[in-house]
């Protein structure tokens, strides 16, 4: 590709509204620009990027079995009805109407559409298991769209999905599709992790996600230092064992504390350390008030109380419902003299409390030397807090630390949540009709190579992993007046590009600034004609480790394979 007619704008700034640094340098080499807020159009080095990560999902998703399909992104709303989501799914699904003033939505996801097709298409256990996917185009009216295509508003996403006849079928199918994202996410050169994810039950391993480790990731992962254990800290379960102390049992005493309600300023007020806080907090579950207990250096996880009361809606009550319930500010509850009605649950730290302090359930007041069984009850005992750095690994392997991931891939055992509100039903061995058991499996195709460039970059400019970099070969000749060079860079470009992909850098430009896009743009290997192009020699750069190599024109192609050999 010739650069001099290339669409590949450069920028020597940083754009203001870029935070991080994918976004920055995705718009400064020149890969894509903005078109609306979240709403991004790629350049031909962007699209050749997207190209390249694209045949490799293909390529992976096609050797584990699956067949690609193209669904249509405008759905008839009708779809999202019938599976129950058209609510549920709230502002983020785009909504239009055609010029019958029939309901449509944009695609967010695909589960609807695959699964009537399946349902009207396959009808015997014989054409079972089946695996489809497509690579597509999504729409999500993200809340907050922001680090260009890593949090977008539309978005290109590998979406699969899978039909099985048993859990055990699913089972499989779930675990090739983990087993094909980790050749992927490796083919990317990208470090990752894949992390248990919230799937609703605790400790489930039916959902993982594959975080690619990055400082601004959005999401926490905790991993053992020890293991292979990595889960969300959304749902990373908590088995720290609690000593309860021995020391004497003193008597509950209330005392004033004038507007002390943040647990630092109990802490300083009463002289007391963190660990002896009853931290409580008073959530509406499903519309039913409930008291929440865990010690004051530890947070209470909304998932697992959510989870504690199947699923239920939870949400932290409002200072009105607190004072309706509590008749109390939220600064000042506790779990003493809580009226009847209320639930109060407690996380197993609560139980080895010794002489604790809790907010009395009256303004600017709290008690001290507050004991379970004497001054509260409490029915059952539960995991109910956020795991922590220092905790030990759930796997009795070593201690959790924590890492910051991009979410680049999802891996989920749906069951028959679609199949049986779409009635996708396939008749078995006897002819009994039964529910198809399904799966899905998607990867951010676009937010991907937001993240391999987050991983692979330095102060110059993108470093393109040779697997999904744009060109092999960026070939510069530094000046084009130079009758030797041109030439040399003509004749070069002709026979390089039988066996690579080449950008020619053939463009009446310095050399300082053509170098320097050079190096932004990242291309893994480099071939400069300047000064001795009469000797027939060249100067080799690898952009990853900044390695200059004279080469005479004769051994270029075997220096190069060679080269690439110890790049992938
Ligand atoms: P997130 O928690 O980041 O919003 P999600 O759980 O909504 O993601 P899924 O519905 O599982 O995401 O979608 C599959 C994949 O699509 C995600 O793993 C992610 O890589 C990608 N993805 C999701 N939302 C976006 C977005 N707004 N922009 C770019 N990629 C996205
Ligand atoms: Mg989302």
């Amino acid at each position: 590709m010739r650069q001099r007619t290339y669409l590949s704008p450069t920028l020597r700034d940083v754009p203001a509204d870029a935070e991080i640094k994918s976004h920055q340098l995705m718009l400064r080499a020149g890969l894509i620009r903005q078109t609306a807020s979240g709403i991004y159009s790629y350049l031909p080095l962007g699209k050749r990027v997207l190209r390249k990560v694209e045949e490799i999902v293909r390529e992976e998703m096609d050797d584990a079995g699956a067949q690609e399909v193209l669904m249509p992104a405008i759905q008839p709303a009708e779809l999202w009805e019938e599976s129950g989501r058209l609510g549920d799914y709230g502002p983020e699904l785009m909504r239009l109407k055609d010029r019958h003033q029939r309901d449509f939505v944009l695609g967010a996801t695909h589960e609807e559409v695959i699964t009537t097709l399946v349902r009207d298409d396959v009808q015997s256990y014989k054409k079972l298991p089946m695996n489809l996917y497509q690579i597509q185009t999504k729409y999500r009216d993200e809340r907050r769209p922001r680090f260009g295509v890593l949090r977008s508003r539309e978005f290109i996403m590998k979406d699969a999905y899978s039909f099985d006849i048993s859990q055990e079928g699913l089972d499989a199918s779930y675990d090739s599709m983990y087993d094909a994202y980790q050749r992927i996410f490796s083919r990317f050169k990208l470090d990752f992790r894949a992390v248990e994810a919230d799937s609703g039950a605790i400790g489930g391993t039916d959902t993982h996600e594959f975080m690619v480790l990055s400082e601004i990731g959005e999401d926490t992962i905790a991993y053992s230092d020890r293991s292979t254990f990595a889960a969300n800290v959304e749902i990373a379960p908590v088995v720290a064992s609690y000593e309860k102390s021995d020391e004497s049992v003193e008597s509950l005493e209330k005392v004033e504390t004038p507007n002390v309600k943040a647990i630092d300023d109990i802490v300083s007020f009463l002289n007391v350390s963190k660990e002896r806080i009853i931290k409580s907090l008073l959530f509406i579950v499903n519309e039913e008030p409930v008291l929440v207990l865990v010690r004051g250096d530890h947070e209470v996880n909304e998932i697992k109380v959510k989870n504690l009361f199947n699923k239920a809606i939870v949400e932290l009550a409002t200072p009105e419902q607190t004072k309706e319930h509590l008749n109390c500010e939220i600064g000042f509850i506790g779990p003493i003299g809580v009226p009847n009605g209320i639930k109060v649950v407690a996380d197993h730290a609560v139980a080895a409390i010794v002489n604790g302090v809790c907010g009395a359930n009256e303004k600017d007041a709290h008690y001290k030397n507050v004991n379970l069984e004497r001054d509260f009850s409490i029915s059952d005992f539960n995991d109910l807090r956020i795991i922590q750095e220092g905790d030990p690994s759930p796997d009795g392997q070593g201690v959790i630390k924590f890492a910051k991931g991009i979410e680049v891939g999802h891996v989920f055992k749906l069951g028959t949540k679609y199949s049986e509100a779409l009635g996708a039903n396939y008749l078995d061995e006897n002819g009994k009709s039964q529910t198809m058991i399904m799966g899905c499996y998607g990867i951010g195709i676009s937010r991907t190579v937001a993240a391999i460039v987050e991983q692979h970059h330095d102060e110059n400019g993108l470093v393109w992993p040779v697997s999904v970099a744009p060109f092999d070969l960026h070939l510069v000749t530094i000046n084009v007046k130079d009758d030797d060079q041109r030439n040399l860079g003509e004749s070069l470009y002709t026979s390089l590009k039988q066996n690579f992909d080449v950008l020619f850098d053939d463009r009446p430009e310095r050399a300082g600034v053509k170098f320097k896009d050079s190096d932004l743009i990242g291309v893994p290997i480099r071939v400069a004609v300047g000064k001795r192009a009469a000797e027939k020699i060249v100067e080799v750069k690898i952009r990853q480790t900044g390695e200059m190599l004279e080469v005479h024109v004769d051994d270029l192609e075997k220096t190069l394979q060679e080269q690439f050999k110890k790049l992938v």
